[in-house]
């Protein structure tokens, strides 16, 4: 079938395009995301911008059988709609290629193990460059996940087709270009152009992606948008608008004029993503945030400030003041309480609250 459509700029909106994060929310069950209502019925093809870990996440949840997405913690709501859902494509769009692939391994090897998925990746696309050899022997992680996507492509020629089975397509050297908006369904996006790129390498080892001025067209009728995060500024602090940070060192935040990193903010502290900038898995925020605790630690003993605000009390009459609506740690765990025991009438190891209302009831009870 040829689609009729239209090229629009990627800033303009169309729906059926969605950031993975609304996704995300969306099936998790976050109150101002519960009734997102993602296109999942116009077509058999979704396509993903990125190919992070982010990225795999929502493919996953594209691609597993319902039957086991239903005895884990999902919403609901997001449950009902994926069992009806048409997409039995879904592409993950890299701008470079299979070794520089934003993925860990673990990840990966989830969305490789689904049951009845044909993994698809094209054999010119595992090539590789003197310039990919190199990251690969600096970094063991990227050959393990050069090697798992090899091996999966080469099982895929092997593997007989079933009518019933899903699609995961790896599609790298891509960058998307512009919406496509379908002509049938004025408003809904219907594809991505994409320009295909080649690499170049910086020096320090490592290769960008760069336009090679040639295009394609891919037909879907939803796209999600995972291409990573960057965090904004917060009034008052200082920041790296390169790096999307606030400059600290081992979590103590560096002081707003002197620009010098031996003179940092006493009593100020920074942890996760606005430290670090947007990368690593749960472990990586564990060991982040117990480095900057053991920074206040050690300041306090040392004496390097002494608080004179009012802390968790001070907080408190704040919140008051500014009429802020809070629910303490015990209402969390009456909300705890009940998503557990609404699962276990469901077989699920929680049944989500997903309305505001429901929630703060909860809370109350
Ligand atoms: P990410 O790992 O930074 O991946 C972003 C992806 O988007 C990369 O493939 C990147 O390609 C691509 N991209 C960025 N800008 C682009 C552009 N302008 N055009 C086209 N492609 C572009 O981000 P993420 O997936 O959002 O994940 C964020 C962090 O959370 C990561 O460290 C991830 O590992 C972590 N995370 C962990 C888990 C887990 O532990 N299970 C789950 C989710 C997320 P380039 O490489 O070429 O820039």
């Amino acid at each position: 079938m040829v689609l009729k459509v239209t090229k629009i700029l990627a800033f303009q909106s169309l729906s059926g395009i969605y950031s993975a994060r609304e996704f995300v929310w969306w099936y998790n069950g976050h109150p101002d995301y519960s009734s997102l209502k993602p296109d999942l019925k116009t077509s058999d093809s979704a396509v993903i911008l990125g190919q992070g870990n982010v990225a795999l996440d929502v493919a996953r949840i594209l691609l597993r059988p319902t039957t086991e997405l239903a005895s884990t913690d999902i919403a609901t709501h997001a449950l009902s709609a994926l069992k009806e859902s048409s997409i039995r494509k879904v592409y993950l769009i890299g701008r470079r290629g299979p070794v520089q692939a934003a993925l860990t391994a673990k990840e990966l090897r989830e969305v490789l193990g689904i049951k009845n998925l044909h993994i698809r990746i094209k054999q010119t696309d595992l090539s590789v460059t003197p310039a990919d050899e190199e990251e690969m022997k600096t970094s063991r992680a990227r050959k393990r996940i050069y090697e798992l996507l090899s091996k999966a492509a080469a099982a895929a020629k092997t593997s007989e087709a079933d009518p019933d089975q899903r699609e995961l397509h790896f599609v790298f050297f891509r960058q998307p270009d512009q919406f496509l908006e379908s002509d049938e369904r004025k408003g809904h996006v219907s594809g991505v152009n994409l320009q295909k790129t080649i690499l170049e390498s910086v020096g320090t080892g490592k290769q960008i992606a760069v336009g090679t001025g040639e295009f394609e067209d891919l037909n879907c009728s939803m796209v999600l948008k995972a291409i990573g995060y960057k965090s904004v500024p917060v009034n008052g602090l200082p920041f790296d608008h390169k790096k999307g940070v606030v400059p600290n060192v081992k979590g103590r935040v560096v002081s707003h004029t002197s620009g010098d990193i031996s003179q940092t903010e006493p009593g100020l502290y920074v942890c996760g993503w606005l430290k670090r900038g947007p990368v690593g898995i749960i472990a990586t925020n564990l060991y982040c945030a117990e480095e900057t605790v053991g920074s206040i630690s050690e300041d306090i003993e040392e004496g390097v400030w002494k608080s004179s605000k009012a802390g968790s009390k001070g907080l408190m009459q704040l919140l008051e003041k500014r009429k802020v609506k809070k629910v303490e740690f015990s209402g969390w765990e009456k909300i705890d309480a009940k998503e557990k025991q609404m699962g276990i009438e469901r077989n699920k190891p929680r049944e989500k609250l997903v309305t505001w209302e429901d929630l703060l009831a909860a809370a109350a009870n």
